[in-house]
């Protein structure tokens, strides 16, 4: 439902959970974070019912912070709203964490050729096909972006997905299809939402990610290619809005 993405400095989680406070508006039964942390280290938590609650168990056993993180609100479509059905969803042994807004209508056919490959599942959701393709194919390529664009080409539906990765800390890899994604310009970090809600607090300068782009962010970098890696030329826009 809603999706904040952050690098730069290592405070993601007070970011990550501010942007997902502006987005409560919208609605939502659980929300989550992961945050690549100083050591290296990716730490996740998520929890059902509202952002207090999760904000509530973030206070009593805190994650490390860091400079790279993704946050989510979730309204669920497939799979009840428990914890485990909250996103992040992981893949790649537990090094990479991934959300996902919408609908994956081709998720049961994917999920079943993961089954195959001897995958396991945590949750009942369609979006953890995502987190475990994304995480095979990083595998393969080394490479978030790359896993990214090899696995967008393969979902039908809406989507808005921002994945992290441990073994590549300071860049949030984003892609959509049917559902909006934004990025927010900052100084020597940068930022993703669903909406600008998300980041109007730290910028306003924005990028509109178009139908079927990836978006590759850094503290001093955005990249926007199409789902075949060819790059487009993007014109920053100055959000004009009361927050
Ligand atoms: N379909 C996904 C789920 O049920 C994402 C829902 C959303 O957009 O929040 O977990």
């Amino acid at each position: 439902c809603g999706i904040v993405g952050y690098v730069g400095s290592d405070r993601s989680i007070e970011v990550l959970m501010g942007g997902l406070r502006r987005l409560e508006y919208r609605g939502y039964d659980s929300a989550g974070v992961a945050v690549i942390d100083g050591d290296g280290d990716l730490g996740s938590r998520k929890r059902s019912g509202k952002l207090k609650v999760l904000a509530d168990d973030l206070k009593r056993h805190p994650l490390d912070n860091g400079g790279t993180g993704i946050g989510h609100t979730r309204w669920a479509t497939h799979g009840g709203p428990t914890d485990e059905n909250a996103h992040p969803h992981l893949g790649d042994d537990g090094k990479l964490a991934l959300i996902h807004n919408g609908i994956i209508e081709n998720f049961a056919a994917l999920k079943q050729e993961l089954l195959d490959a001897g995958e396991t599942f945590t949750s009942e959701t369609d979006s953890e096909v995502a987190a475990l393709l994304v995480g095979r194919a990083y595998r393969e390529t080394g490479d978030l972006t790359a896993a990214m664009q090899q696995v967008v080409n393969r979902l039908d539906g809406a989507f808005t997905l921002l994945a992290i990765h441990r073994d590549q800390p300071g860049v949030v890899v984003g892609a959509r299809r049917n559902s909006p994604l934004i990025v927010g310009l900052g100084e020597g970090e940068n930022f993703l939402g669903s909406d600008v809600a998300a980041f109007i607090e730290h910028t306003r300068r924005a990028v509109a990610i178009g139908q079927d782009q990836l978006v590759t962010i850094r503290p001093d970098e955005v990249t926007i290619t199409d789902f075949h890696g060819n790059v487009a030329e993007f014109e920053p826009f100055e959000v004009a809005w009361d927050a």
